[in-house]
């Protein structure tokens, strides 16, 4: 296993971390948590230290199932990473109630790596509104928390004003070469980076997009390369090879694919990227970003519609959709999405929007569409 160091808190972590909300599923749609429990420990076996976790994953089953597998000296092996569901606490009592129940869930006595779960505009003020920040710092002096540190789901300049708003000791971006220019993006991570905070990166493979209904022109491309390499092969080595990347997290749900991912991060050459190799990535993102149907950049200057649609997300995920191969998670994070909000279906066609999008994209058009390949 290759290893990396969180500069400011000097905790050496594996390079791949274990993310803990996807794992095998038993006939009846229950988790098998036996299965479970033996990957989390062939995990922590190959040399894997970091274990990511959240009070919302599988319902809270993923914290319990941790909680097991650590069991029989596996504890004292890795570094636990559970965060603060912000915008499901009630109140500062129901905030502390959700602290205590990861710890119970956990059942241990201290979270190493404690992370303000998805950090952006509405669940920010709600940090600030229920007083989190001093909770979490009364928690590490007592000993439950070793280290306070954030995920993050907003615009860069947005990750600029809470890199500096308080002493973090590490934060978590997403990031993939897709990704290179969405939310902190490359810029967040170097800015982070030049400031001592150690960076985790979440969806390395964006969900499974990038290794599943490869697209036929993109793998081409591919197969165009020198030396071949599987598609997760190229977007690990493409994060690898910035040393700004502490550790990578990677949500593996089989045997077979933490073997493949552990084989690939301890391969030789993993932080070693040609000029032609990031040519040939840059190639491919080109590819897929001209495989996107409808050019939306998100200006918002369509909103807002009188049925409440949020129009430029509703275009991001048909887009991805239609790029990513029609790939079966997108529709599942589509309908996950749609039930706290209004569907594509809801489009009653005023063509209020289009008339004030600078794009002149056929929005409604696209709406019809969405709801047709989403079926809802
Ligand atoms: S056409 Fe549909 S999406 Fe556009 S403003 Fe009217 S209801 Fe909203
Ligand atoms: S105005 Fe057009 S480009 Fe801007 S967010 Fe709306 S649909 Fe997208």
């Amino acid at each position: 296993m290759k290893y990396r160091t969180f500069a400011k808190i000097n905790e050496k972590v594996s390079l791949l971390g274990m993310g803990a909300m996807r794992f095998p599923e038993e006939k009846d749609g229950k988790v098998d948590e036996n299965n479970a429990v033996s990957i989390i420990r062939a995990a922590i076996d190959s040399g894997i230290n970091y274990i990511d976790t959240a009070y919302p994953y599988l319902s809270g089953q993923s914290e319990v199932i941790v909680g097991k597998a650590l069991k029989n000296g596996y504890r004292e092996k890795v570094l636990i990473a559970d965060k603060m569901p912000i915008w499901l606490a009630k109140d500062e009592n129901h905030m502390k109630e959700i602290f205590n129940t990861q710890l119970k869930r956990l059942d241990t006595d201290s979270i190493d790596m404690y992370l303000v779960h998805s950090v952006n505009v509405p669940n920010w003020k709600r940090v600030k509104k229920l007083k989190l920040m001093p909770f979490l710092e009364e928690m590490k002096k007592k000993g439950k928390i070793k280290h306070i540190g954030f995920s993050f789901h907003d615009s860069y300049e947005f990750f600029e004003e809470v890199l500096d708003d308080y002493p973090w000791e590490f934060c978590q971006i997403q990031l993939n070469y897709m990704d290179k220019n969405i939310q902190a993006g490359i810029k967040g991570l170097k800015l982070a980076a030049e400031k001592g905070i150690g960076v985790i990166i979440m969806e390395p493979l964006k969900g499974g997009r990038l290794t599943s209904a490869i697209p036929p022109a993109v793998q081409k491309l591919w197969d165009s390369a020198e030396t071949k390499r599987s598609p997760a092969e190229w977007a690990f080595k493409w994060l690898a090879e910035m040393p700004e990347v502490t550790l990578i997290l990677s949500g593996m749900s089989s045997m077979k694919q933490l073997e493949e991912n552990i084989r690939i991060i301890t391969s030789d050459d993993l932080t070693i990227l040609t000029d032609e190799e990031k040519k040939l990535i840059n190639k491919v993102s080109d590819e897929y970003n001209r495989l996107i149907k409808y050019s939306c950049t998100g200006c918002e200057y369509c909103l807002p519609c009188p049925q409440k649609l949020n129009i430029p997300d509703l275009l991001e995920y048909y887009n991805e959709w239609n790029t990513y191969g029609q790939n079966p998670s997108t529709k599942m994070e589509y309908i996950d999405w749609v039930a706290k909000g209004r569907h594509a279906s809801d489009c009653i066609g005023c063509r209020k929007c289009e008339k004030k999008c600078p794009q002149n994209l056929p929005i409604v058009q696209a709406l019809k569409e969405a709801s047709e390949a989403f079926g809802i």
